[in-house]
């Protein structure tokens, strides 16, 4: 299908290839068991009456097998291409609808976007020439009509996943196709991740619509699984264009926005009793910076004092156990939201000193920076007609 995080996590791993894991969700077990079934009870018997069950199951599963490797190549071309351009892949996991690439980041540029997006269709449609060539070969050699039947029930699968890909609704490699053009004519990412995404709700709508049309017009199976298909599709497409959403709206946000300017500080020459009765039990953070004449001379943590044994306490100065500030552990105002979530998330901190040069100007928090982003997204969300630029 097309390049995203898959919407399930359960599943197994079954083998690493050139670093990706390759994964099966548990609901591909429902795919493959109704492949396997239609195969066996439909299409087999019907050009081959006289077919033994046994033998009509086991050419079922081996067809729904070969899909099964169809769907994973379509996802290698995509992520052969992803890597290609230094964007690594981590996994590829194959689940009811299909198969997805979970690529690490997008595309620096609307040309990678575009030449990931349309390897996995170029794929299925060689594969569909491939089983198609299959077909013509088999056709004379005698007693392979079971062959030939399933060469060409893979020829027709696999240009059936080629131009559904194809259809320009985000996060579809059609969809995808498309946002990467429109980023081209706009220059502008997010807007052009709003348009796809608003055609993919549109393709999603019709599938669905056009799966009710099936149920009453008495395909029951054939229309509920558009149905399931458009639900999926619709949810993928509005989960593709929050995550560009909360990207969009921490650009251009920095440290200056959040701060906090008054920030309770401990003097380095004060004992660990007098930090912790003044500043631990009294504000309830476990990280405070430490300041001499407004500057900063080091930050000294909960656990700092944990290391320390209680007896010392008393003797124990905070400036013989605290923490040098250093370029992780601290912030500027001009640093981006970006950075600061990303050293909140490797430091393993929720509270960075702020400083301007060595002066100490503010703190900023995890929790302010969480509360002002529900705040701005809530505002957004208020008018989802608003393109984004
Ligand atoms: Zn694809």
């Amino acid at each position: 299908m097309s390049p995203g995080k898959p919407p399930l996590s359960k599943g197994f791993t079954l083998f690493q290839l050139y670093g990706i894991t390759i994964a099966v969700d548990y609901s591909w077990f429902i795919i493959f068991g109704l492949v396997t079934w239609s195969l066996a009870i439909g299409y087999f018997p019907r050009y081959t009456p006289d077919l033994p069950p046994a033998l009509a199951w086991s050419m079922g599963a081996l067809s729904a097998l070969l899909l099964f490797g169809s769907v994973l190549l379509h996802e290698l071309a995509h992520s052969y291409v992803a890597i290609r351009h230094s964007i690594p892949v981590e996994r590829i996991t194959l689940f009811l609808f299909g198969g997805m690439a979970q690529i690490t980041r997008e595309a620096r540029d609307s040309k990678t976007e575009f030449q990931i997006a349309v390897a996995g269709p170029i794929c299925s449609f060689a594969l569909a020439l491939l089983f198609w060539l299959l077909t013509l070969g088999t056709r004379h050699l005698v007693q392979a009509d079971l062959f030939v039947l399933m060469f060409g029930y893979l020829t027709t699968i696999n240009m059936a996943l080629a131009i559904f890909n194809l259809i320009p609704g985000f996060p579809l490699d059609g969809g995808r196709m498309l946002r990467a053009y429109l980023w081209r004519k706009y220059g502008d990412f997010a807007r052009a991740t709003y348009t796809a995404s608003r055609v993919g709700k549109g393709v999603a709508l019709a599938l669905i619509f056009l799966g009710f049309v099936q149920i009453f017009a008495g395909n029951l199976i054939g229309g509920l699984w558009l149905v399931f298909i458009g639900m999926f599709l619709q949810q993928a497409a509005e989960a593709g264009y929050s995550q560009v959403m909360g990207r969009e709206l921490l650009a251009g946000l920095m440290v200056r926005d959040f701060m906090t300017q008054a920030v309770i500080t401990l003097s380095p020459t004060m004992t660990l009793e007098q930090a912790v009765e003044e500043a631990f039990f009294r504000h309830a953070h476990i990280c405070y910076p430490v300041t001499d004449q407004g500057t900063l001379v080091g930050i000294l943590t909960l656990d700092h004092i944990k290391e320390i044994p209680r007896q010392e306490w008393k003797e124990r100065r905070v400036q013989e156990v605290m923490s040098p500030p250093t370029a992780e552990n601290t912030v500027s105002p001009e640093t981006s939201i970006y950075e600061v979530l990303a050293k909140m998330g490797s430091g393993g901190t929720s509270r960075l000193p702020v400083v301007q040069g060595q002066k100490l100007v503010g703190i900023i928090t995890r929790r302010d920076v969480m509360n002002l982003l529900q705040i701005r997204s809530g505002l957004r969300g208020a008018d989802s007609s608003l393109p984004l630029s």
